[in-house]
């Protein structure tokens, strides 16, 4: 089975029978749009609204979203959609105008993080908000050279399709990127802190050989695509000293681990005990807005700015604003992170609970509500499976619960629901994924 950059269960043409009318608009997709869009499942689901943990078809079947972490505090919530209305009736402009609001949300937002990271700019989206780091991070080193994870997703302008290898082998890495192989901890264990930090300093030190200045290493706060490693609390501080120490910068990149995803803390990299250089966020914290952004060291800016000035249309519009602190009164007001931390470690558990009957659930793990499930072949040889993990994706979305699947090997189970997950989802959940794993295993 190919890998379609990371994206294993791609609705393949041909592959599987679906209905007239889902034929008919999956044509009339590919006519508009062209052929780069993928769709999920073999069988491509239509969906037409949603509503806290439930999204809807035109039949009105409810399914359960165990994956959109764009919407994290729920489909479609009140409180942000009308944050989003009385904005957009009252004034849409740029950050050309002095505003108020995005003085008092980056103010919020700032006192979220470690007392050195000083500064907030707006961007669109997370694939922008890594552009502008990165050539934030080239300035301020004078180098080019990028260290990333091996199968880390990163967005997709130029420069940051360059350093996003899970695009898959038909993208070209940069000539300036090294990559380094994700922290595996189901397989090395606790030896990771020292085996991750020497293979980031191997990177730089490999850039350095080929005459290649290190600019920076980045990485996902919970590194998603590669797999879902939370990692021992603390395990990525020895790569960021290896970062330090070849005159690079660190940039945390929080677009899937930010905004309290991680259960224990609204950061990622606040698990490791570090403190980044640069910051990048997007996904949740519109909760289906686009706005996303860079937050940094001032040092580190302090001469971008003044060479270059910064304007982004629509990044940081008040009305992007309001639905962005919106988000944080809701993540704020239902304790949210606590509720990821608990709900996840439950939902975790449970699952935990069915290796005895599954063997092939080699690895449950993850943190707050980001879990991943690693099915293998056989718990000895920990020989990854895809086919049955693409199976158990495809399967659950007939049980009507949407998952997907990520790693370089396609077989770990990617399971990122809302923040508002209640115990009552997650048995929901645990009840239809053993059903599944019952036909798709033994
Ligand atoms: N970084 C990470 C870790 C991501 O997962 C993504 C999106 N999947 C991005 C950056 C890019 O964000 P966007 O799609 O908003 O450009």
């Amino acid at each position: 089975m190919k890998i379609d950059g990371g994206m294993v269960n791609a609705f393949i043409e041909g592959k599987t029978e679906v209905d007239s009318k889902t034929s008919e608009m999956i044509a009339r997709r590919r006519a508009l749009l062209g052929p780069a869009y993928r769709l999920f499942y073999e069988k491509p689901l239509h969906l037409v609204r949603g509503e806290g943990v439930w999204l809807y078809d035109p039949e009105d079947n409810a399914y359960l979203d165990a994956y959109n972490n764009v919407t994290s505090i729920g489909h479609c919530r009140p409180e942000v959609v009308k944050a989003i209305a009385d904005q957009t009736a009252t004034l849409a402009t740029n950050t050309r105008y002095i505003h108020e609001s995005i003085l008092d949300y980056a103010e919020r937002l700032l006192a979220t993080m470690p007392d050195e990271i000083g500064h907030m700019m707006f961007t669109c989206t997370g694939s922008d908000a890594n552009d502008l780091a990165v050539r934030i991070a080239q300035s301020f080193t004078g180098g080019l050279g990028i260290v990333v994870t091996e199968t880390a997703y990163h967005g997709i302008t130029q420069s940051v399709a360059e350093f996003s290898p899970s695009l898959g082998e038909n993208v070209d890495l940069g000539p300036h990127v090294r990559t380094v192989p994700a922290p595996d901890t189901y397989r090395l264990g606790e030896t990771i802190a020292d085996n991750f930090a020497e293979s980031v300093a191997a990177a730089f030190a490999d850039l350095k050989r080929h005459g290649i200045k290190p600019a920076l290493f980045i990485c996902d706060g919970i590194f998603a695509s590669d797999g879902i490693y939370e990692g021992i609390a603390g395990f990525l501080k020895k790569a960021v000293e290896a970062t330090h120490a070849a005159g690079a910068l660190y940039i945390a990149d929080e677009v899937q681990s930010g905004f309290g995803r991680t259960g224990d803390a609204m950061w990622g990299f606040q698990r490791h005990d570090v403190i980044p250089d640069l910051v990048t966020m997007g996904k949740p914290m519109g909760n289906g807005y686009p706005v996303a952004g860079v937050a940094v060291r001032p040092e580190v800016v302090n001469e971008f700015g003044l060479k270059a000035r910064y304007f982004n249309t629509f990044g940081g519009n008040a009305v992007a604003i309001k639905a962005a602190a919106a988000v944080l009164d809701v993540i704020e007001n239902e304790s949210l992170l606590a509720n990821a931390r608990q709900v996840g470690e439950y939902l975790r558990n449970g699952i935990r609970a069915m290796q005895a009957e599954f063997p092939q659930i080699g690895d449950v793990r993850g943190a707050g509500l980001f879990i991943g499930v690693e099915i293998v072949r056989d718990p000895e040889t920990k020989e990854p499976d895809m086919a049955t993990t693409t199976e158990i994706v495809n399967g659950l979305r007939e049980e009507r619960v949407l998952i997907s699947a990520c790693a370089k090997t396609a077989n770990v189970l990617k399971i990122r629901p809302p923040l508002i997950f209640t115990r009552d989802n997650a048995d929901y959940f645990i009840a239809a994924l053993k059903r599944v794993l019952k036909t798709c295993i033994n």
